[in-house]
């Protein structure tokens, strides 16, 4: 009786503050299923049945941050680093255009000097100019994914073409952000990059890690409220997985494995019940968690999907928790076995097309 009132309310209302909480506390079944299909259909009536894809290039691991959580962090000595060459970078950029693609991301540990926004600025501008094709005129779409710079530099790179820019707040609690990172970091001054990028005109992601030790439901709900208030076009979240060379403060207790996988497919599909037309991707962290994580992050709500194509040579290098998947796949083994498991969950790719979110040519 339960969960179908809670179908019969999902079908007609926009979660509010309580609904979202019950969506996030349930364990039950019956409930997770309503749940699900509930933000399928949302998705398939706002968004279509498409998956879009964003090759992930994570082309450095050099990085001045020194968040807690992260294996790439500045005070991790156990790690090599390494940054690749312009060339490389846009010849994998070139791959996947050719794979019909159609959007790329460039990610990178964080640094804020006049070399790394340079490389960054001649490789957005290669990128554009090298894979121009008939389907793509201007070339593949690019989202940044490049931490806290000034909004200078995120003027520069969008004017040198990149779109879309990813920055995850992590969480929207200042109390739980200070307990994540130095105190060199600071959540107002997230949230000031976040809007100063929306003013420039990129489309806007941001996200959270979820399952954190001290994260609390209502945090989670405030989250989801939080990406609503910003009007951000895009999402990027998915579970908190321990790495073992940067292990939280007092390494506290944090949810299980299951546990965290269940509230992320809820966290999805939270996010695209109330903001609907949004991109949400189906992180790389769901398929770390569980061998099928990302389709079942297509299944609860997510379009997106950032098939990994890091050259392999470093990809262990950009290891930011254990277990990160497809370390030694190459990328044309990444592309045949995505294909079938975007088929196997009833969805298709969208191909050679930017796939931007249609909340951002909404609010234009
Ligand atoms: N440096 C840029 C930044 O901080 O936005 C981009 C790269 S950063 C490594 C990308 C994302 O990795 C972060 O936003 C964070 O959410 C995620 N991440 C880092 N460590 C993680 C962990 N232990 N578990 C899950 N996600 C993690």
């Amino acid at each position: 009786a339960n969960a179908q009132e809670l179908a019969d309310r999902l079908a007609k209302e926009i979660p509010d503050r309580a609904m979202l909480h019950r969506i996030l506390a349930t364990t039950e079944a019956e409930e997770l299923e309503v749940i699900r299909a509930a933000a399928e259909r949302t998705l398939l009536e706002h968004c279509g049945d498409t998956v879009r894809l964003r090759g992930l290039i994570e082309f450095s691991n050099r990085c001045v941050s020194d968040c807690y959580y992260c294996g790439i962090r500045r005070s991790n000595r156990a790690v090599d680093r390494y940054t690749l060459e312009l060339d490389e970078i846009v010849e994998t950029a070139k791959w996947c255009g050719q794979k019909g693609y159609g959007s790329v991301v460039l990610q990178s540990g964080e640094r804020r000097d006049a070399k790394f926004t340079k490389l960054v600025t001649e490789a957005i501008k290669a990128i554009k100019q090298e894979t121009r094709t008939a389907e793509l005129p201007d070339g593949v779409g690019m989202t940044l994914c490049l931490g806290e710079q000034s909004p200078e530099t995120y003027a520069e790179w969008y004017e040198a073409g990149a779109h879309r820019y990813l920055l995850r707040m992590e969480s929207s609690s200042p109390a739980l952000f200070a307990a994540l990172h130095p105190a060199e970091q600071s959540h107002a001054a997230r949230v000031a990059c976040l809007k100063s990028l929306k003013e420039l005109g990129y489309q806007v992601g941001t996200g959270v890690m979820i399952g954190l030790p001290g994260q609390t439901l209502d945090d989670l709900v405030n989250d989801v409220l939080f990406f609503r208030d910003l009007g951000v076009d895009m999402i990027g979240m998915g579970p908190y997985i321990p790495h073992e060379q940067a292990l939280l403060p007092g390494n506290p207790a944090f949810p299980d494995t299951e546990t965290r996988m269940q509230l992320a497919l809820k966290m999805i599909a939270a996010t695209r019940l109330l903001l609907r037309d949004v991109n949400i991707a189906a992180t790389t962290a769901l398929q770390a968690l569980q061998e099928d994580g990302r389709e079942q992050g297509l299944r609860f709500g997510a379009n997106v999907i950032m098939p990994q194509v890091t050259p392999p040579r470093v990809r262990r290098m950009y290891t930011l928790y254990d277990g990160k998947p497809c370390l030694d796949d190459n990328a044309e083994q990444c592309a045949t076995c995505l294909e079938g498991r975007i088929h196997s969950v009833g969805r298709r790719v969208l191909r050679n097309q930017w796939g931007d979110s249609a909340h951002y040519f909404k609010r234009q």
